[in-house]
């Protein structure tokens, strides 16, 4: 008698959009499905179950995952046991209304119950179709039903949600009260993926920079020593900082500890002090530049990037001006700009004096030109440079890859014979600087062995 065909695996496949929170929320829903015998796919068409993981901080988003929704729903006409799920932030926000938006939809599961996912399932496999959204506590966080395979970086939450309330920003809503991790499961979490063999540790939260141990009186500069002497831990970053809540004792961590990468994102938002105080944001242009200068004596190799916005309420041709001034002045290694957008819940959609769509287009597009040679002069001090490039993936053209320095520039470079594994380091010497990346050649030092 001839053994029986094994059973076809079932599938699942996470789409995810917006910010390294979402993309470690969804190693998390990856983690939990693995962990109930479901395999991950590629292809939405062999799915079982799929997950929106939305992202709702500009409305473009917000309407991309509905119109993907939209897809996807014609997928179960043709396969009504496929299990469609919206998460993230949109699913935050909408809640239930997502379910009578789109029948088809089997469940809808917040920011902070990522780590439901299971339960919810089950709820729906019994006939219901759940709406799991709120900022409950406890919330569940399990290191090792995370996937982290198929990514360079080991990703750790710092802080969950913001207090912040900038009047432009939907996230306090979406990812609800700010929380901290104590310091204790930040560090099991690192050093489970260094024993993982990850290189680089990215440390995450809205306000990274605000963390506190829960109870306790050690801030981010604590944290920061802490982390740096875990041994194997070669490469260290974070994102995001505020801007007001950077101390003296946090840049000088910068200086202490080598292996925390020569980069730093820190949003401004706009150049002029009125504009700020529109946003609520709590610090002026000058007491930017201030913690700038501070930054850069730390660490003189210290690359920047930053967010932008243009177009929001009031702004008038003079704030611009102040916002090109600051972006002149400072030199960015990148940025991310965009047009203001309206988001519901917030308080700056009812600020007087809106801008019109062709202004702020104008505003946007004269940043992009002011933007990209300062990068391409940036850029092309690297040339003649050798550097330790951290490897990302693979690239479009056949044989070629690419990869991140520390200064977290994205650099390409011909893979050679023995190619580098994504999550391994090599050596480069650079060759060419572009706006947006460089372009090096590999020197012939051995790739390094990694666990991942
Ligand atoms: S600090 Fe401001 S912009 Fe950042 S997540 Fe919090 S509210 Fe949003």
């Amino acid at each position: 008698m001839s053994a029986p065909e094994p059973a076809t695996p079932r599938r699942f496949f996470v789409e995810t959009w917006g910010c390294q929170m979402n993309e470690l929320d969804s190693q998390r829903f990856a983690g939990q499905l693995m962990q109930q015998g479901l395999l991950p796919t590629r292809h939405p068409r062999e799915a079982d179950v799929i997950l929106l993981n939305s992202c709702s901080v500009r409305d473009k988003a917000e309407q991309k995952v509905f119109s993907r929704l939209g897809q996807y729903r014609l997928l179960k006409a043709e396969r009504p046991d496929l299990l469609l799920g919206l998460c993230g932030c949109v699913a935050e926000q909408v809640g239930r209304r997502a379910l009578r938006r789109v029948p088809e939809l089997d469940f809808v599961l917040g920011t902070a119950r990522v780590g439901e996912l299971a339960a919810v399932i089950a709820r729906r496999r019994r006939g219901e179709r759940p709406v799991a959204t709120g900022f409950s506590d406890p919330r569940h966080y399990e290191i090792d039903a995370i996937s982290r395979d198929g990514t360079y970086k080991g990703m750790v939450t710092l802080i969950e949600g913001c207090d912040k309330h900038c009047t432009f920003c939907i996230v306090p809503r979406t990812r609800g009260p700010e929380r901290s991790r104590p310091l204790r499961e930040v560090v099991r979490e690192v050093r489970h993926l260094v024993d993982y063999g990850f290189r680089e540790i990215e440390l995450l939260g809205q306000t990274v920079n605000h963390w506190r141990e829960p109870g306790g009186t050690q801030d981010f500069a604590d944290l920061l020593d802490a982390v740096a002497r875990i041994e194997g831990v070669e490469r260290l970053r974070f994102v995001t900082s505020y801007p007001r809540d950077f101390t003296s004792r946090m840049v000088a961590r910068f200086a202490r500890h080598a292996n925390l990468c020569p980069y730093l994102h820190l949003p401004v938002q706009s150049g002029s002090d009125r504009v700020l105080r529109l946003m609520g944001r709590g610090y002026t242009a000058a007491s930017y530049r201030d913690l700038v200068a501070e930054l850069r004596a730390a660490r003189p190799d210290i690359a920047l990037s930053t967010d932008l916005i243009v177009g929001f309420p009031g702004e008038t041709e003079e704030d611009f001006r102040a916002t090109v001034e600051l972006v002149r002045e400072i030199r960015f290694g990148s940025f991310f700009a965009f047009k203001y957008s309206p988001r519901p819940g917030t308080a700056a959609p009812r600020l007087p004096d809106p801008v019109d769509d062709e202004t702020a287009d104008r505003r946007l597009q004269e940043l992009f030109q002011i933007q990209e040679p300062i990068q391409l002069e940036l850029n092309g001090r690297l040339v003649a440079s050798e550097q330790d490039v951290l490897v990302t993936g693979w690239g479009r053209e056949p044989g070629t890859q690419h990869g991140r320095t520390r200064c977290h520039r994205v650099v390409h470079f011909a893979a050679g014979d023995t190619p580098t594994r994504p999550g391994d380091t090599t050596r480069v010497r650079v060759e060419k600087a572009l706006p947006h990346s460089l372009i090096a050649r590999r020197l012939d030092a051995p790739p390094q062995a990694s666990a991942q």
